[in-house]
């Protein structure tokens, strides 16, 4: 049995875990990507902030990738080398003057630890006058400790990795018996899914070791801090934007938001500034599929792409459906055989 899962971000890696760690254990499993090193992922914050919007087919499977992801990385955050895995828990704050049903997030309050509104005193913590405030607790997984972590557990237990960019999914007619497809954003090439939209974001590395809580702001300002001292300054969201440069007015208004709510910011020294492609998919992420390559072909398809700005915290959520998809579609054939 050949399984390859196509894809290093966050999500073919988790993946990867699951393939690894299930039914298939026993399958030669390799994990193919173009690259492994400059994905979006590794732009991300990496908070596990699910938006209001997010949403899986139905509302009871949305809530199980939820639940299932929170309890995977909070299960990763209590294991012995978890500050190598940069996975941790965090806690913040969200305010707005719009309404009270911005701050608010009916996935999060039902899975987090903590989800209240925000009292008179926390108000003072930040500049401004906001109608509206909520705090919360979560966890953060930051993609460029999480993904070497994983990818190194993946090749101790056995996985191959290759770098190959794919033209066609096609390309892997005769050498694979099950494809998980983890491209993000490159799906919608390899797949004609058109639905798949690029949502561009800019965000800017700055040095600021003592901020330890995370705080979001309207106009998607956002404050988070990351490990060693590294904070991610954010953002912005540009639907339909490809652009890979850097906007410096773009940082320049990342930054003043930023500032205007946190004051102390000013003394942060800026490290990097960087952008990533987020993979939005009109009606939500695909996961599934089953059908073959090609008619020629015994190998099946599955697919887990089309995150948008919330991949690194659904990963392992839809990573786990995708993967059972796989065992029962793999069960059902060959027993017809
Ligand atoms: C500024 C910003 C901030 C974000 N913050 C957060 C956050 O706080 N929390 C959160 O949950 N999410 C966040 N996100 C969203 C998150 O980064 C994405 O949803 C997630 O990274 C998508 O992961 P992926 O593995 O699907 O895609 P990617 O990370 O893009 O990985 C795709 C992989 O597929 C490979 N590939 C693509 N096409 C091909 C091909 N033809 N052949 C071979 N390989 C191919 C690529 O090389 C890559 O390895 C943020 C995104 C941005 C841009």
């Amino acid at each position: 049995m050949r399984v390859a899962i196509i894809g290093g971000g966050i999500v073919g890696l988790t993946t990867a875990g699951f393939v690894q760690a299930g039914y298939f254990r026993n399958a030669d499993i390799t994990v193919l990507a173009s690259d492994f090193d400059d994905t979006v992922s590794h732009v991300a914050a990496g908070i596990f902030r699910v938006g209001a919007s997010f949403c899986g087919p139905n509302e009871t499977v949305t809530r199980q990738w939820i639940k299932d992801s929170y309890e995977f990385y909070d299960a990763v955050r209590k294991m012995d080398d978890t500050s190598h895995a940069g996975v941790t828990d965090i806690s913040g704050y969200i305010f707005a003057n719009s309404s009270q049903d911005t701050v608010r997030n009916h996935w999060l309050e039902s899975v987090v630890p903590v989800y209240r509104r925000a009292n008179e005193e926390e108000f003072e913590l930040v500049n401004g006058s906001w109608k509206y405030g909520s705090y919360f607790s979560t966890l953060l997984t930051q993609s460029n400790l999480y993904l070497p972590w994983a990818k190194r557990r993946l090749q101790l237990n056995g996985i191959t990795f290759k770098q190959r960019e794919l033209n066609s999914l096609k390309e892997l007619t005769n050498d694979y018996d099950i494809v998980i497809n983890c491209t993000g954003l490159g799906a919608r090439k390899l797949c004609d899914d058109r639905r798949l939209v690029s949502l561009r974001g800019q965000v800017l590395k700055a040095k600021a070791p003592w901020m330890k809580m995370f705080f979001y702001g309207e106009l998607d300002t956002y404050i988070i801090p990351g490990f060693n001292g590294i904070v991610t300054l954010g953002g912005s969201r540009n639907f339909d934007s490809e652009n890979i440069k850097l906007c410096p007015h773009e940082s320049a208004a990342i930054r003043e938001r930023c500032e205007t709510l946190i004051p102390s910011l000013k003394n942060a020294e800026i490290l990097r500034q960087e952008v990533g492609l987020r993979p939005y998919r009109d009606g939500g992420v695909r996961v599934g599929d089953g059908s073959r390559i090609s008619n020629h072909s015994k190998a099946i398809i599955i697919h887990n792409y089309g995150h948008g700005g919330y991949g690194v915290c659904m990963a392992p959520g839809t990573s786990i459906t995708a993967v059972n998809a796989a065992v029962e579609l793999h069960k059902s054939t060959s027993s017809k055989i």
